[in-house]
């Protein structure tokens, strides 16, 4: 990883989409999309290992395509995170405390986890939904003040192993719904009307792959004969409108859509789960980055029947995320917000019938990427937090 540097290129129109991301992937294997191919007059961000940093310079001015430098020395910031998670483990040993502002291993959440239910047990439990290709427990939190099979919000995290900012968003929401509870009236209402599953570490294997090999790591780890890589892209194996525009067939793509619907293990799970609790009504997906707040769809301009209320409510929610600090984000359909794509969780849920579909891109717009620096945890859970309340207390006060 040493020596390589983020790109942020803007597209032209001379192009087609197609014809330049086939032009830029045929030319450069090596590049790893950190913004994906988008549409025509939109930015890319990407990732250029050092050796063919001068010769995509060449291709972009041959082409007439500006771009800047988001990152100059990627090594850089990777090792400023791995320092400061080993200082900030360091002091959580030594003060017995867990600290929301740094990053965690998978093994420190998972322990995490454990205590944070047995601290809270009246209020938390955890559930295995499912296991992972390379067997690690898939868990959920549950949040429950009692009644059977109540209206249910499905939230979860970190389907992008690389997309750090996601469970650590979600580690500080669920101590944050703990600690409101009783307090806030809306969360009181909330968890007294309907129950709260979290997923935090959706891509468990994916997840510890980019703490122990590849922090750059977005698919599953699943590996399927006759193919060439490794991973599927789990946000393109959900049963919508599977294999279509906006995910690859090619298994070394960060989009491919796997060998069939739900091959993914951790997708399977979900699916399994959120069926056969049969109550859902609220269904979020939490990514990073990009500063969005998307719904369906994703796989079709079509607009979805509640087209107007979820567009009111996205402006409703960013609006409230936006008080707190200023973070700007952007509202609307995957499909023209950032582009077409196939397969993805919340087109699936939607179509399932959960009204309340919505995509969160956290923090930032490619200052960082996915290097987000771990000062920044707390801001972006803090904001988060209002924007999601916008969304549940909709969904409490318009039952369906
Ligand atoms: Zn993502």
């Amino acid at each position: 990883m040493r020596a390589v540097l983020v790109l942020g290129a803007f597209l032209v129109a001379v192009y087609s989409q197609e014809t330049f991301i086939g032009l830029l992937y045929n030319s450069y294997p090596q590049i790893d999309f950190w913004l994906e191919p988008s549409r025509p007059l939109m930015p890319i961000d990407i990732q250029v290992p050092r050796e063919h940093v001068q010769s995509v310079k060449a291709f972009f001015e041959f082409n007439g395509i500006g771009y800047s430098i988001l990152i100059e020395d990627l090594q850089l910031l990777l090792d400023e995170e791995k320092k400061e998670m080993v200082l900030s483990r360091h002091k959580e040993r030594k003060s017995q405390t867990f600290n929301y502002a740094s990053y965690h291993t998978l093994e420190e959440i998972y322990t995490w986890m454990d205590s944070f239910v047995a601290s809270n047990s009246g209020l938390v439990s955890k559930m295995q939904i499912g296991t992972t290709f390379e067997n690690r427990p898939i868990y959920v939190l549950r949040f429950s003040t009692g009644g059977i099979n109540r209206p249910a919000i499905w939230i979860n995290f970190g389907i992008h192993a690389r997309e750090w900012i996601s469970p650590a968003t979600s580690l500080w929401l669920a101590n944050k719904f703990v600690s409101e509870y009783g307090k806030d009236t809306s969360v009181t209402s909330l968890l007294n009307t309907m129950d709260l599953y979290l997923e935090l570490v959706t891509n468990p294997d994916g997840f510890q792959f980019t703490h122990t090999n590849n922090r750059m790591w977005r698919k599953t780890r699943s590996t399927y004969a006759g193919n060439a890589c490794t991973g599927v892209d789990p946000n393109r194996n959900f049963d919508a409108n599977f294999g279509g525009p906006g995910a690859s067939g090619n298994s070394c793509s960060s989009t491919y859509h796997g060998p069939y619907v739900s091959s993914e293990k951790e997708v399977k799970a979900i699916v399994d789960f959120v069926k056969s609790h049969g109550n859902f009504k609220v269904f979020i997906d939490v990514h990073s980055y990009s500063q969005l707040l998307m719904f369906p769809y994703g796989y079709t301009s079509t607009q979805p029947k509640d087209y107007g209320e979820l567009l009111d409510l996205s402006k409703i929610s960013v609006d409230s995320l936006t008080s707190l600090h200023g973070t700007k984000y952007r509202y609307g359909p995957i499909f023209t917000t950032i582009y077409q794509s196939s397969g993805s969780s919340i087109d699936w849920a939607y179509d399932q019938g959960i009204k309340y579909a919505f995509c969160f891109e956290l923090r930032d717009t490619g200052r960082y990427g996915f290097i987000l620096p771990a000062n920044q945890i707390i801001p972006t859970a803090e904001e988060t937090y209002l924007g999601l309340m916008e969304i549940l207390n909709h969904a409490r006060e318009n039952p369906y």
